[in-house]
């Protein structure tokens, strides 16, 4: 059983001082090395996104990191997928308008492509269908002595929910990695109601559909599963896969063991479970929240803290009219998937457990 350290947003208090109390007493304030690097690990919003995680809480941990003598950076890989996070040079620009630059959050921003120096990590611990065989990683990430990973815990399209095991096993792996994962939601044509309108075609990064005939074609081959065209599509003419999102998970969840098998620093884990809105961080936007905001919960557990955010969730009040469905797991319901196969498959491999001891501080 893992200890997750819960910091209650409902009791009035300042969470700055939270997120200090949290690390001191979880013992990881102990774990940050003096004068070693510390890589805090973060998704900084896609640009019109304003559902991320606050500048002013990273801050918190830079000056908590800082304070014991440790040299912070914030870390984040590039997108996949079309947007303004798929270079370097975009994501640090977005980073700046979403309010992560050195001068508010106190330590640089480092962001990695699949130019940097990658490390490959065979994927050989498996207990459910995962035809990736390697992940590649940031070597940057890997030599860190120590990783903070900082998670905002909302929805997504595909996984259901997405925290702490999403930001690892998709959020610190290549973009080859992350596209290799993506390929099991490759969108399927249904051809119903396809009116030849052209939107998926204008939208397609990749050129990969075509018109032929009046009738749309996409060549696979050429595919990245970005899901635009199922986004963009008037008449609903793409749809996922059967049972893919299911299968992102596990796909997922094994990434994101072999990930931290191979790290050998010291890790923890904070969620911000708050603005608890349907959709990602790279949406924008990404809806409206579904619950109240709860609090911040940390462990050395990825597991437990992400089971313990999804529980949390689902004992907090839902804010009226933003959903029709009820919990367990509403998150999940509302992306039509279960939530908890990432982390069933997850504690199999032995990334850590489900079962955790709650303490309030
Ligand atoms: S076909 Fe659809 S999923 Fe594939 S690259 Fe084009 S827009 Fe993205
Ligand atoms: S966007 Fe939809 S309706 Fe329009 S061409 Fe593509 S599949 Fe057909």
């Amino acid at each position: 059983m893992s200890q997750v350290l819960f910091f209650d947003y409902s009791k009035g208090r300042n969470p700055l001082r939270g997120i200090h109390t949290l690390i001191e007493r979880s013992g990881f304030e102990e774990m940050l090395p003096n004068g070693g690097s510390v890589a805090i690990k973060l998704h900084m919003g896609e640009l019109g996104n304003i559902r991320y995680i606050r500048p002013v809480f990273v801050r918190a941990i830079v000056d908590i990191v800082r304070d014991r003598g440790g040299r912070p950076f914030l870390f984040e890989t590039v997108a996949s997928y079309p947007g303004e996070r798929d270079t370097k040079e975009k994501y640090l620009n977005t980073a700046v308008k979403n309010g992560f630059a050195e001068a508010t959050v106190g330590a640089p921003v480092v962001i990695t492509d699949d130019e940097d120096k990658q490390e490959i990590i065979q994927i050989s611990n498996r207990i459910n269908e995962c035809e990736l065989e390697w992940a590649k990683v940031p070597s940057l990430l890997l030599e860190s002595p120590c990783i903070v990973v900082v998670s905002h815990v909302k929805g997504h399209d595909l996984t259901g929910f997405g925290g702490a095991l999403k930001n690892v096993g998709m959020g610190c792996v290549s973009s080859e990695t992350k596209r290799a994962q993506h390929f099991v939601n490759m969108p399927q044509f249904n051809n119903g109601d396809c009116d030849a309108c052209g939107k998926c075609i204008e939208s397609c990064p990749t050129g990969a559909i075509k018109l032929v005939n009046e009738t749309v074609e996409r060549e696979v081959s050429e595919c990245i599963s970005c899901g635009t065209c199922l986004f963009r599509c008037p008449s609903h003419c793409w749809v996922w896969p059967a049972g893919s999102k299911e299968k992102l998970q596990v796909y997922l969840a094994h990434v994101a063991s072999a990930v931290l098998s191979e790290y050998k620093g010291r890790i923890g884990f904070v969620n911000f479970v708050q603005d608890v809105v349907p959709h990602c961080d790279c949406a924008a936007p990404s809806g409206q929240p579904v619950v109240q905001d709860v609090g911040i919960v940390f462990s050395l557990d990825p597991v437990a803290a992400d089971k313990a955010s999804l529980d949390l969730i689902d004992r907090a009040p839902i804010i009226p009219g933003s959903t029709s469905v009820s919990p367990p797991d509403v998150l999940g319901k509302m992306h039509q998937t279960d939530s908890l196969v990432q982390l069933v498959t997850a504690e199999k491999l032995g990334v850590g457990s489900l079962k955790y001891e709650m303490v309030a501080i």
